[in-house]
Order: structure tokens, then sequence, then C-alpha cells
């Protein structure tokens, strides 16, 4: 059996800003307004006969939200991304969060941004489809801490009403 939440309706959303290096139009720093619509299958199991509890998934889908909310992404491992005085292949992106001011080259414009404003992503892009595919992991890995019947967790990341890119992470 399957649970659906829908993002808007359940409150999980977001607003941040982001860039697409190198896109004709995605490139400039611009914002979406984000709501995540959550879909997980498996057998219902447990003392209530759940999928899983609503209270968990939206727990836990509303933290990673509140991560992203009111910051600017920023895709570490984007190849068009150069961050002053970190190497990519070495360094911890956790170390970022301690700088004060992180200095950035995106697609050769230079920026400087205080690290408080900035959610450093392990990723290349913050598309949807890349955002969508994080949440998915993330959330997964969480379930199965607590669940071991659950098939797969599908999340969609709508960029805003009617555009969205969905990912499933299979969990058997
Ligand atoms: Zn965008």
């Amino acid at each position: 059996m399957k649970i659906l939440i829908n993002g808007i309706q359940s409150n999980l959303r977001f607003s941040s800003a982001h860039i697409i290096p190198g896109h004709e139009s995605c490139g400039y720093i611009h914002g979406h307004s984000y709501f995540v619509d959550v879909e997980i299958e498996g057998e219902r199991a447990g003392d209530f006969d759940f999928v899983v509890d609503f209270k968990d998934v939206k727990k836990y889908t509303k933290s990673m939200c509140d991560e992203l909310d009111h910051r600017m992404l920023i895709p570490v491992y984007n190849e068009l991304i150069d961050i002053k005085d970190f190497d990519k292949n070495n360094d911890s992106i956790f170390d970022l969060k301690k700088e004060l001011t992180v200095y950035l080259k995106i697609d050769g414009k230079g920026y400087s941004i205080p690290s408080v404003d900035c959610v450093f992503l392990p990723l290349p892009y913050t598309s949807a489809e890349e955002l969508s595919k994080f949440f998915a992991e993330t959330l997964a890995k969480k379930l199965s801490e607590d669940y071991d019947n659950l098939e797969y967790v599908s999340i969609c990341v709508n960029e805003g009403i009617g555009q969205g890119a969905v990912y499933r992470k299979d969990i058997k």
C-alpha cells in the first residue's frame, strides 16, 4: 500500500535562492518557492497496521525543508563553482560552515557571501532533479532506521506549481 503527502497542503515548503551555473537563463541568482510531495510504498505493519506514520515522514521532511529555507543553495560539487581556500577533493563541506564569508567563483563570476546565508550541498546542481534525489535518499535512510517494511520513497520537488522532478529511491 502507498501513502501520499501533499507538500503544499502539509506545509513541506521552502523558499531558497539558487543558480544553475552555465545555464543561459538560470545562471543568475534567482529564487523559488519550493514544495515537496512524498509517496511511500510498503507493507502495512506494526501495532497500527500503518505503512509508515505520517507524523514521522512529515517531521523528517519538514526538518530538511527548514534547513534549506531562506538560504542560498550552493552545489559544492558543481564543476563551474570554485570556492576560495576549499579543495573539493580533500576538504569537508562542514568546514565551509565555519567560515564567516565564502568567496566563490561561479562560471567566472565573483561572489562573496556570509556563510550563514548559504547551505552547502554535496551535489553537482541544485536543480529540482538533484534536490528530489537528495530528499529521497536522505528520507529513505532516516526512515530505514525505524522501519523495515518500506519498498521505496519517492519525492517530487516542485519549483512552483506545475513544475517538479520526481526521484524514487528503492529500499528493498
Ligand atoms: Zn531555478
